[in-house]
């Protein structure tokens, strides 16, 4: 099977490429820079993997059975309304190439399969809601470019299984929240960030990539899917469990004002939440290898996965 990806040389997809190059798919990699890409999949370790630049882009999607799409500006930096504006154009701009592409493909050369990814920040926060994928998208900022960004993917053709997958915050050790958090916490001796109050719905990175992976081989995938473990937490639970296998102590709240002259408005993603149950990957049957924080953030932080 030939996948090309986008956004393949982030921390999410830096590990799916592993595995589907590991699992002997062709992988052809759409990024901006192809010289950046060579680095993050050195031939050596990865021979066969196509790297594609624009206006390359078109010959790997033609031909390719499957495109991933995870291509975005990171959300967790300050947001300045550049900054904002970045954070929209480049989800919208990359998935609108992609369809099109995709929509331009000779019939017999078009991809059967796009897996788009998108995330909880749909469904707005709350700290009292429970949310699936039944539920209305929010009224905030994030909520209206996940939004867009879905709107976007939903344009490719009909005859083009669409799969777009509502990621919550993924937990690994290379990337991601965790990577941010744990400095955070080792500065204010490991405490929750903000009330503590708020939702995090989380997901570890072997669990996305699995769903991805059985989106992309499976037809029953398709529509909206919450990419988000079974057992979301209270931040402060989060904490203390972090707390607990950090060895440190986890009852000193790291304060909002700490955490928004760090992050300005993008400080919400941290102190507002939401509680997103994945109740499409459970009528599916997927298996989730990570269920509860605990056993997640033990197998990180022992680094064992
Ligand atoms: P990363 O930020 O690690 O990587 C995303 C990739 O997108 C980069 O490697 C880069 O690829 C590309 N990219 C970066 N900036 C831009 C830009 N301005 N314009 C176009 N492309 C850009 O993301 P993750 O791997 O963490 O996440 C993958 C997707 O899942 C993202 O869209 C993210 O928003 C979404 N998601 C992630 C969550 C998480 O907790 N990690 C939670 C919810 C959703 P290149 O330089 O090769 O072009």
């Amino acid at each position: 099977m030939i996948v090309s990806i986008t956004g393949a040389t982030g921390f999410v997809g830096r590990r799916l490429v592993q595995r589907l190059h590991q699992d002997k798919y062709c992988v052809r990699v759409l990024t901006r820079s192809k010289s950046k890409a060579q680095l993050v999949f050195p031939v050596r370790e990865f021979p066969g993997i196509v790297i594609a630049e624009e206006p390359d882009w078109k010959n790997c999607i033609e031909g390719s059975n499957a495109v991933v799409n995870l291509a975005g500006l990171p959300i967790s930096t300050r947001w300045s309304s550049e900054v904002k504006k970045e954070i929209m154009e480049s989800r919208i701009n990359t998935t609108s190439k992609v369809v099109a592409l995709i929509n331009a493909s000779q019939d017999d050369l078009r991809p059967l399969v796009l897996v788009s990814a998108t995330a909880v920040g749909y469904y707005g926060s709350s700290e009292t809601e429970v949310f699936d994928e039944r539920s209305s998208s929010g009224n905030d900022y994030l909520a209206k470019v996940c939004r867009e960004w879905e709107g976007s993917a939903l344009k490719v053709d009909k005859n083009v299984r669409l799969a777009r997958i509502r990621i919550g915050v993924v937990l690994g050790k290379e990337g991601g929240a965790l990577a941010k958090m744990i400095p955070l916490f080792m500065m204010f001796a490991g405490g929750p960030l903000g009330s503590g109050n708020q939702w995090f719905s989380w997901i570890h990175l072997d669990d996305i990539v699995n769903l991805i992976c059985e989106a992309l081989s499976n037809p029953s995938y398709k529509g909206v899917i919450n990419g988000t473990a079974p057992n979301p937490v209270r931040l402060k639970e989060m904490c203390e469990q972090m707390g607990n296998i950090m060895g440190r102590p986890s009852w000193l709240p790291v304060p909002d004002f700490a955490l928004k002259a760090v992050l300005g408005e993008g400080a919400s993603i941290v102190l507002e939440g939401q509680k997103v149950l994945p109740a499409r990957a459970k009528e599916l049957g997927f298996s989730f290898k990570y269920s509860y924080v605990k056993d997640a953030l033990k197998a990180i932080l022992s680094g064992e996965s």
